[in-house]
């Protein structure tokens, strides 16, 4: 990566305010953090910093509060997981600007830590609004973006401030776009993208960029359905994105002029309703019975995906082979994770759904780099600049 990064500037003494994404999911009933995986990304970076004896004040949103105060939007219960993670108290901030938090910036020692409050219960953090960044940039001496997951936001935390601070990227935004410019750049070959999730709409500029460089586009999950409907073929009740049927046309047709192995389901698992405990029957990618819907990519389709997949020297995953969440149309999913882990090829995971998929079976250090950003990674592969990474500036 070709941007300043924390080693490159003097941080010892000094007041360094770090963009991180501890935007964690929270648990519906407890309020508890259901995955602190996103915390444990910034622990680099964070050690790194307290280890050269700088003040680290850190800055996240967590959910989307849209501009007010909510209470169980409070970064407390973070900067609590933080402290038992580091050892250490985690000061937490009343707000994130302001003089009283100024004023507790200013008092910090070597060492210390500061939470600033959720950014986003200001309207002006999405906004990307000039005075707020100033705002936040009167807290540090320089500025660290490490919030890989919020780079694909022009926000007022992620890109603007980077005009009033010198700034320099984070561990883990530098190992994101390391990993992640790797497959676009030189991929090791045969490369293949292994797709999947409900929707084909959030991924059509990704699939449109990603043309160029892959061997094979395997489509499974949800997806898949648009692309037989595009051939023609009954997809029953299934999740059908009936203004995306020329999209899926036209990617079909793209995939042909490149000569790319476009590889869709030849069966699938159906089922009557998605619900845990729902009857499952596994039927030919032709015969889905009308009243019956796709849950997930049949047992033949995982085979003939991980024959092609034995292949290939770089795989990339994004999007579960079906609805992963109910344990009983996990199957695909969990099947190609497993056969992702053991294979001898580079193998980078992007989305938030496919993350969590592979984290929940214990298979994330199996991996050759599971990204933390899911609509960023998606932005990045689409080969768009990211504001946040944009904003920063170039080694020399
Ligand atoms: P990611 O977050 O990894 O990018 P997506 O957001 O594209 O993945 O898709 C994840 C969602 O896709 C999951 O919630 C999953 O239940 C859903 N999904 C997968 N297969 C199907 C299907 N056959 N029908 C409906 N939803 C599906
Ligand atoms: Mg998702």
């Amino acid at each position: 990566m070709n941007k300043i990064t924390v080693k490159d500037i003097e941080v010892k003494g000094r007041r360094v305010l770090v963009r991180v994404d501890f935007n964690v999911p929270l648990d519906e009933k407890t309020g508890d953090i259901a995955d602190d995986n996103r915390i444990r990304a910034a622990l680099p970076t964070i050690e790194y910093l307290k280890d050269r004896g700088a003040r680290v004040i850190l800055m996240s949103h967590l959910g989307r509060p849209g501009g007010k105060v909510v209470e169980n939007l409070r970064l407390d219960t973070v900067a609590g997981r933080l402290s038992q993670i580091l050892k250490q108290p985690v000061v937490m901030a009343p707000d994130c600007v302001g003089p009283e938090v100024e004023n507790m910036a200013a008092a910090m020692k070597a060492g210390d830590v500061l939470m600033l409050e959720n950014l986003r219960f200001h309207g002006e953090e999405e906004a990307g609004d000039v005075l707020f960044a100033q705002a936040l940039a009167r807290l540090g001496d320089v500025f660290v973006n490490d919030a890989f997951g919020a780079a694909h936001r022009a926000h007022a935390s992620v890109s603007v401030i980077a005009e009033y601070l010198p700034a320099a990227a984070g561990f883990l935004m530098e190992k994101e776009v390391a990993n992640l410019g790797k497959i676009l750049e030189n991929p090791a070959r045969p490369f293949a993208a292994l797709l999947g999730g409900a929707k084909i709409s959030d991924k059509v500029s990704m699939l449109e960029n990603i043309m160029d460089k892959v061997d094979y586009v395997m489509v499974g999950g949800g997806m898949a359905a648009t692309f037989l409907k595009a051939e023609s073929y009954e997809v029953g009740q299934s999740l059908v994105e009936t203004d995306m049927l020329g999209t899926a046309s036209h990617l079909m047709e793209l995939a042909r002029r490149k000569k790319v192995n476009l590889v869709l389901p030849v069966d699938f698992v159906v089922a009557d309703e998605i619900s845990n405990g729902a009857k499952t029957e596994i039927v030919p990618m032709a015969k889905i019975p009308g009243e019956k819907r796709i849950v997930d990519t049949g047992p033949q389709t995982i085979d003939s995906f991980s024959r092609e997949l034995q292949k290939c020297k770089t795989v990339f995953w994004n999007g579960p082979m079906g609805i992963f969440e109910i344990p009983e149309f996990a199957g695909g999913t969990q099947e190609l994770a497993k056969l992702l882990a053991g294979l001898e090829a580079i193998t980078v995971i992007g989305g938030g759904s496919t993350a969590e998929a592979v984290g929940a079976m214990g298979l994330v250090e199996k991996m050759t780099f599971v990204s933390t950003g899911g609509g960023a990674s998606l932005e990045f592969l689409s080969g768009d600049k990211l504001p946040g990474v944009a904003a920063l500036p170039d080694k020399e």
